[in-house]
């Protein structure tokens, strides 16, 4: 996606040679035309597929998920995050250990939310260990339900996260790939 790759570039603040922070248009500001591109782009990549459901994890994951339920016409379902959960019968939870804030959370969704008969996909803004999309899908297999595929916004290729969804059978869509971050600039793949 060309426009989001100029905008990585143009916008992006390389912190090290592992994180980038795009806090001006998907983090803290919102780029509101640029989600819908977004939005728009998951919609042609995941065409023919049947969904029901976009799940996806607070807060940066819910203006992506926004625009791209828009088109299809579909519920988001936003994870929450949580300390610690103590066993509640109408959660369903897995840990989540966050690359960025370096500690684990448990990330919960309702019960009522998710069902067997939902096909889901999972939306999240990063991709780097694949620690939220992992703990995502977990939480769908709960609840019985079918991961149609995981769309990404920004892939550090670098990071292992793509090669274990990859691995652990999921389809998955980044719309930028990136190849390294080192000496402050981002390389795409
Ligand atoms: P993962 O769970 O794949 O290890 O990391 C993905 C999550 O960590 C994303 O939801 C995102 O919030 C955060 N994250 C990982 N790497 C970066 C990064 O380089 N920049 C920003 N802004 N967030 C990141």
């Amino acid at each position: 996606m060309k426009l989001l790759q100029e905008k990585i570039r143009s916008e992006g603040l390389v912190l090290s040679d592992s994180v980038l922070k795009v806090d001006s248009f998907l983090n803290h500001q919102i780029d509101p035309a640029l989600m819908m591109k977004i939005g728009e782009e998951f919609v042609e990549r995941f065409k023919g597929e049947k969904i029901t459901k976009i799940l996806t994890i607070e807060s940066s994951g819910i203006a992506i998920a926004m625009a791209t339920a828009v088109i299809l016409n579909v519920p988001i379902v936003f994870a929450r995050k949580r300390k610690s959960v103590t066993f509640d019968e109408e959660l369903y939870w897995a840990k989540v250990y966050s690359y960025t804030k370096q500690e684990s959370n448990d990330i919960i969704v309702s019960k009522r939310f998710l069902s067997a008969e939902d096909q889901v996909l999972i939306l999240d803004d990063f991709l780097a260990n694949g620690e939220a999309a992992l703990g995502l899908a977990n939480i769908i297999q709960q609840a019985q339900a079918k991961v149609v595929g995981i769309g990404i916004v920004i892939e550090k290729s670098f990071q292992p996260g793509a090669q274990k969804l990859i691995a652990a059978g999921y389809r998955v869509e980044s719309l930028a790939r990136i190849q390294s971050l080192e000496n402050g600039q981002v390389h795409f793949l």
